[in-house]
Order: C-alpha cells, then sequence, then structure tokens
C-alpha cells in the first residue's frame, strides 16, 4: 500500500493505492482480509469507521447461534440437504445457497482452529442442536456472544499478519466509474487524523459494513452499528430482497432480544399512557388469562414476528406494537409479579407449556423466582448491564434484528459493479426465511469466496490515483459540496437522525401502511433534495453524523420503494404486515393489522432495486437462480481445478 498526501480542489486528502480495501471490522470484514493475506494477496488493508463497533462485536443473545452441516452422531446430512434447506428461505439464489452449504464446514474448522471454542463430545463431535428452519441439527454455539468470540479471534489473525487497520476512517463514497469499482473517499471525524479525508485508489473492495441497521429507531442492534448499504446503492450496486427484515421483542436498555426463558417464566406485560396509568394489556385483549400465559409461553421459542402466526404467538407483537407505536406508550415486561398479580393456573395453560414448565420444576412463585430457578445466567445478564429484575422493569418494543436482504451477489460475492463485493449481512443473500444462525455462516463463506476470487483473478496494482480522480473526482466534489452546504452555527444531525428513525420504525417496520410509507417517502426525497438547507453542522462530529444520516436516507428509501412496491404484487409474509383495507383481521384489533398472507407467491422471484440518479429507485422482480444439482465426476473436476481452480 502506497500513502501520499496531496492537494484536491483547496483541501488536503491522504491518497492509499492498493489491491484490495476491505470494509469493516466485524466477523466478516476481518475474515475476508485474514483470507486474502493467507491467499497471497498481502497487499490489502481494512478501513473501519470504528474497530470496536459492529454488530458482531457487540451483540449476542440467549445461546447465539452458528450453523454449519451436522457433524455429530447418527443425524444424516449432505451439502445438498443444507443447501435446500437454505434455498427453501424462499426468494434465494440456489447457487449462492450452495456455496453457503458447501463452504460451511471449512469456515466453522477454520474457526476452531484459531481459538473459537465451539463445543465436542469427549470423542470429537461438534454436537450440534436443532435451530428455526433447520432439519438436520446443524446449531452450535460458544454462548451469548459467539459473535464477538469469533471476531475476536479473527481480529488476533490480522494484527499477527501486521494488516493495516484504518481505524476512525468513516466511508462517505463508493467512487465508481463505467459499471466498476474504482475506491472509496472517507471522512475521519476525530481530531487525530489529520488530513480529514482520505481516498483509497483500489482494484477491489470487500464491502464488510453489516446490516443497514441505523434506519430504524426500535433496534436491537448494537448502538455502534449504522451500516453503509445506500452509499453503495448510490454507487449503483443492486438491491436485492430490500423488503424482508427480521423483528421480534427487545429491550431497549440494554439492547436484548428478550427470547427463550425470559418469555417462558411468562412475565407481566404492562404499558403505561402519559397520564402514568398502567395497562396489562396482554391479559386485557385475551380476557382468558391461560390462553395469554400459553401465547407469552410459545413467544419463548417463536420470537420472531411471522405474519403466519398473527392468531397465535406473533399477536403478542403486535399488541405490544399497538401500545407503543399507536397509543405512544411505554411497554415493559415486569418480572417482579404474575401477569394479573395471581400463580398461573400451570394445568390451564397449553399442554406443551404446562409439561415444559413442570419438568423444569417452575410451577411456583414469581416469573423472576422462575427465572432464577431455570436459567440463572439469564437474570445475571441483565443484572451485569444494571437492570436488576427482581425490582427493575424492562422497557421492551418490536425492534429490527436482521437485514435478510442486502446488496445483490453472484457466486463469488462479487456484486454487478465489478470490483466491488459485499459481504456478511451487507450482502442479502438470504430470503424470506433463513435457519437460525445462518448469518454467521453466510458471513464467514462470502468473506472466503470473495478472498478466493480477488487472489486468483483480481491482481495487481489499479491505475494511477490521478486518474482515479480524473474520472471520480465529481463524486468527491459532489459530497464536499453537501458537506459544504450544511455548515452553520447550530447543529441539528441528531434530531434529524431521531426524527427519520422513528418514521421508519412507525412506518416501516414490522406493520407496513402503503399510505403512510408513501408519505414518508416523499418526505425522504424532500430531505434528499434539500439536505443542506435543513441538516445543520457546526464541527467534525456533527458533520460526520451528516453523512451518516445521508446515507440512513438513501437506504430508507430504497427499502420504502421495495416495500411500497411489493406491497403493489404481494401480500404480508415472512415479518411484514402489510396493511390491506381488504384484509383479515384478528378480532378486536385496529383496521391497520388488517392483511392478507403471500405464502409461496413470490417465493420463486427475487427483488431487486437499483439507483438512478436521474429517476430514483425503481423495483423489479427476478426469477431466482435455481439449486444446482452440484457434486461432479472427480476426474473432470480434478482436471479443471488443475487449469483454474474453477474460480471463473
Ligand atoms: C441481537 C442480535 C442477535 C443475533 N443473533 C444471531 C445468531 O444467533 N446467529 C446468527 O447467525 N446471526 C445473528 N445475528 C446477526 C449477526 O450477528 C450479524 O448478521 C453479523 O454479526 C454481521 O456481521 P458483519 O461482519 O457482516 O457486520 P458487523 O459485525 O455489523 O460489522 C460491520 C462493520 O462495518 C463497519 N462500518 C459500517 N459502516 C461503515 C462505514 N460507513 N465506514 C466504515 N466502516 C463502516 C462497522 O464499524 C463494523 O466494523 C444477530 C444479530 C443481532 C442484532
Amino acid at each position: 500500500m502506497e500513502k501520499t498526501v496531496i492537494t484536491f480542489e483547496g483541501e488536503a486528502v491522504a491518497v492509499y493505492t492498493l489491491n484490495t480495501v476491505v470494509v469493516g471490522t466485524g466477523a466478516t470484514g476481518f475474515n475476508a482480509a485474514d483470507t486474502l493475506y493467507s491467499l497471497g494477496q498481502t497487499d490489502v488493508c481494512i478501513v473501519t469507521n470504528g474497530i470496536n463497533r459492529g454488530t458482531s462485536r457487540n451483540t449476542g443473545s440467549d445461546k447465539q447461534t452458528y450453523y454449519k452441516l451436522s457433524l455429530a452422531g447418527n443425524c444424516p446430512d449432505s451439502v445438498g440437504a443444507m443447501a435446500r434447506d437454505l434455498f427453501a428461505g424462499g426468494c434465494v439464489d440456489g447457487d449462492v445457497a450452495l456455496c453457503e452449504a458447501a463452504l460451511s464446514v471449512r469456515c466453522f474448522y477454520k474457526l476452531c482452529s484459531i481459538g473459537v471454542d465451539f463445543p465436542t463430545n469427549r470423542y470429537g463431535e461438534y454436537v450440534g442442536y436443532q435451530t428455526d428452519h433447520d432439519t438436520a441439527g446443524r446449531a452450535t454455539s460458544v454462548g451469548p456472544l459467539t459473535s464477538m468470540h469469533m471476531t475476536q479471534q479473527l481480529e488476533q489473525q490480522v494484527k499477527a499478519k501486521a494488516i493495516p487497520i484504518l481505524d476512525r476512517h468513516q466511508v462517505v463514497a463508493v467512487l465508481s466509474h463505467n459499471g466498476r469499482a474504482r475506491g472509496l473517499l472517507c471522512y475521519c471525524e476525530s481530531a487525530v487524523d489529520r488530513p480529514r479525508y482520505a481516498v483509497f485508489n483500489c482494484q477491489n473492495i470487500v464491502f464488510a459494513t453489516g446490516g443497514p441497521a441505523g434506519i430504524y429507531q426500535m433496534s436491537v442492534y448494537p448502538e455502534s452499528q449504522t451500516g453503509a448499504t445506500g452509499l453503495a446503492l448510490e454507487a449503483g450496486v443492486i438491491g436485492r430482497n430490500l423488503t424482508e427484515w427480521q423483528f421480534g421483542l427487545a429491550s431497549l436498555q440494554p439492547r436484548w432480544n428478550v427470547s427463550g426463558t425470559y418469555m417462558q417464566v411468562l412475565p407481566r406485560f404492562v404499558s403505561v399512557d402519559d397520564q402514568g396509568v398502567e395497562h396489562e394489556f396482554v391479559t386485557d385483549y385475551y380476557g382468558d388469562s391461560a390462553r395469554a400465559l400459553s401465547m407469552i409461553f410459545k413467544k419463548g421459542y417463536q420470537w420472531p414476528f411471522d405474519v403466519r402466526k398473527i392468531d397465535g404467538s406473533s399477536l403478542i407483537d403486535l399488541l405490544v406494537y399497538r401500545e407503543n407505536i399507536l397509543l405512544g406508550r411505554k411497554v415493559y415486561l415486569d418480572f417482579t409479579r404474575n401477569p394479573l398479580d395471581r400463580e398461573p393456573v400451570w394445568d390451564n395453560l397449553e399442554p406443551e407449556a404446562t409439561r415444559y414448565l413442570q419438568a423444569a420444576g417452575a410451577c411456583f412463585g414469581t416469573p423472576v423466582e422462575r427465572l432464577l430457578h431455570m436459567n440463572a445466567p439469564a437474570y445475571e445478564l441483565y443484572l451485569n448491564k444494571g437492570v436488576d429484575l427482581k425490582k427493575d422493569r424492562l422497557e421492551v418494543a418490536v425492534c429490527a434484528q436482521h437485514h435478510n436482504g442486502g446488496l445483490d451477489v453472484d457466486v463469488w460475492w462479487q456484486s454487478n459493479l465489478k470490483g466491488f463485493f459485499p459481504c456478511g449481512e451487507a450482502a442479502g443473500s438470504h430470503g424470506v426465511f433463513r435457519p437460525g444462525g445462518s448469518a454467521l455462516n453466510a458471513g464467514q463463506v462470502g468473506s472466503t469466496r470473495s478472498a478466493q476470487y480477488i487472489a486468483a483473478r483480481c491482481q495487481g496494482a489499479p491505475s494511477p490515483a490521478t486518474q482515479l480522480l480524473q474520472d471520480c473526482g465529481d463524486q468527491i466534489r459532489a459530497k464536499w459540496r453537501m458537506a459544504e452546504a450544511t455548515r452553520s452555527n447550530t447543529a441539528n444531525t441528531k434530531e434529524w437522525i431521531d426524527r427519520v428513525r422513528a418514521d421508519m420504525t412507525r412506518v416501516g417496520g414490522a406493520v407496513r401502511n402503503p399510505q403512510a410509507m408513501q408519505t414518508v417517502a416523499q418526505n425522504i426525497d424532500h430531505m434528499l433534495t434539500d439536505f443542506g438547507k435543513e441538516v445543520k453542522t457546526n464541527d467534525s462530529v456533527s458533520l460526520g453524523e451528516a453523512y451518516r444520516l445521508y446515507d440512513m436516507l438513501l437506504t430508507q428509501r430504497a427499502c420504502l420503494t421495495a416495500m411500497l412496491h411489493f406491497a403493489q404484487h404481494g401480500n404480508s409474509r415472512g415479518s411484514a404486515l402489510y396493511s390491506r383495507p381488504d384484509g383479515q383481521l384478528p378480532p378486536g384489533l385496529p383496521a391497520l393489522f388488517a392483511c392478507l398472507q403471500d405464502g409461496d407467491a413470490h417465493a420463486g422471484v427475487i427483488q431487486e432495486t437499483r439507483y438512478d440518479p436521474a429517476t430514483g429507485f425503481q423495483c423489479a422482480f427476478r426469477p431466482v437462480r435455481p439449486l444446482p444439482e452440484g457434486g461432479g465426476f472427480f476426474e473432470t473436476v480434478w482436471r479443471s481445478y488443475r487449469e483454474n481452480k474453477n474460480i471463473d
């Protein structure tokens, strides 16, 4: 990597010239850089807006899951069977699903060999458990913070190889020319970094920027994760399945999924209105407390909001949404008291709940007493984060947790923009449903595949930096003009970020009303056009926020375009309820929740979203690429492998 400092348009700019830039220091980004280096492409660096930021490093769950081919006991499994399960998620490209299955063992064993401590039995088998949408017990875990352990071990590999990591560099533009990625423009918000702008002139970009978490207010992503999907779309990268997110119940302080035992101990759901009046809205709704408690129990293992279950456990999410978003009340889980202040009549619950709680010896006391009995670490987890469930209530909401869609990729995780490789959650390799844990597998596989391709096919130095500035100078100037227009004595970036996130949660979260989405989409168009007039910055920090806000607005606009397009053609599916006046409605709920099920009607197509500076975002469906048969005749595979490693 070569570094020079130049003056461009009167501004000092650090210019780095090298083969490959990896963006992001999550489990995906670190693996991409490490693998590139191991495969011989050593002219690589990592750029991140914060080495300790991102989802992998900072999040987890009850038992954070990693999904891979089954490797223990007599459970029959195969690459083909795993690929079929991934493909069955709907709207998934079959060739990508096959790669994710084929490389799952290689990537998993790499993690084991670098010290991620996945448990084995005394014979050395990696024993698994079954996760959702899984047919073969493929899930494993190192505990609540699996992705953090992965990130830490991969980071050690990168540091051992002395791969440069440029911290506090926020990507603010993906530079492209004639259908090819040419580099990146970064802004350095910290006073330690001078010059404040850096340009990366490179052949390849591995874009491991994670999910575009920053677009929602109600979110269980770590606050440090915002994503950068809008910048890639702006540069011409195609988005796919942008409508598909996972939403579910999570606490807001700290941000954590309240799945599993937190629900199975049957806490009291309570909302508080602006007069301070409490409403025990779940039991109020059902009238029958046994039914209410059975649904709360089910929510424990049916965590994501799923429109197919709105007559069952997902009704709980809708009730929370109504209190929170429609009635403007704060919603809490109270573990100190039983619902309706009386011990449940255990035999009246649905049989599976009664059986489970009896088997666990937990048919007694208050919710927190049951929690301490059944899963004390779950209690301690909150205690360590400053919340004592013995006395504190937990504020919850229906939160965004994962983007199943993202940027479109081929079997080498290259996008339509040549030299640009979205990986990890930034790449939308999943469809409507995905097996739990498959996101972490997809990140490792995508980063390995892109590294293999780059090392084999995209070698060498880029054209000189002067050429990049000539070809992409206008893109840099446009960003600077936008930044300049925001300069003021005061800053309002935080207010704008709060406002646009709240709007997106209200109209484009788990419940989507086309009219309301249209209104917000128009507001965003106005904001994007008049960005410099509306947004005010007065220092380097607020300017960094303004750049993030711009990316958020682009991403929100792309997602809303996709949602509005889908609402015209399809109905509710996955974790998204599209409201329609002629829909069906569970009794006693607001008309907004009336919907029809899409079923598999669109499972065979992928919705693509493209950006054109003149016309904005446009969507269209294309058929999914079919699931290849896989396998092959060894001698034939070996011959072509000797020629080109079958990387073509
Ligand atoms: C609560 C929760 C529980 C989860 N549980 C599971 C589970 O059990 N199993 C599973 O498989 N998945 C799970 N997931 C999903 C999974 O954790 C993520 O999909 C995965 O960690 C994403 O990894 P990544 O490397 O792609 O991105 P991240 O880890 O999010 O990293 C993104 C990186 O990009 C950087 N970055 C972003 N924007 C910019 C920019 N503009 N400029 C420079 N740098 C930038 C960030 O600083 C960060 O370093 C869960 C997610 C959540 C929120």
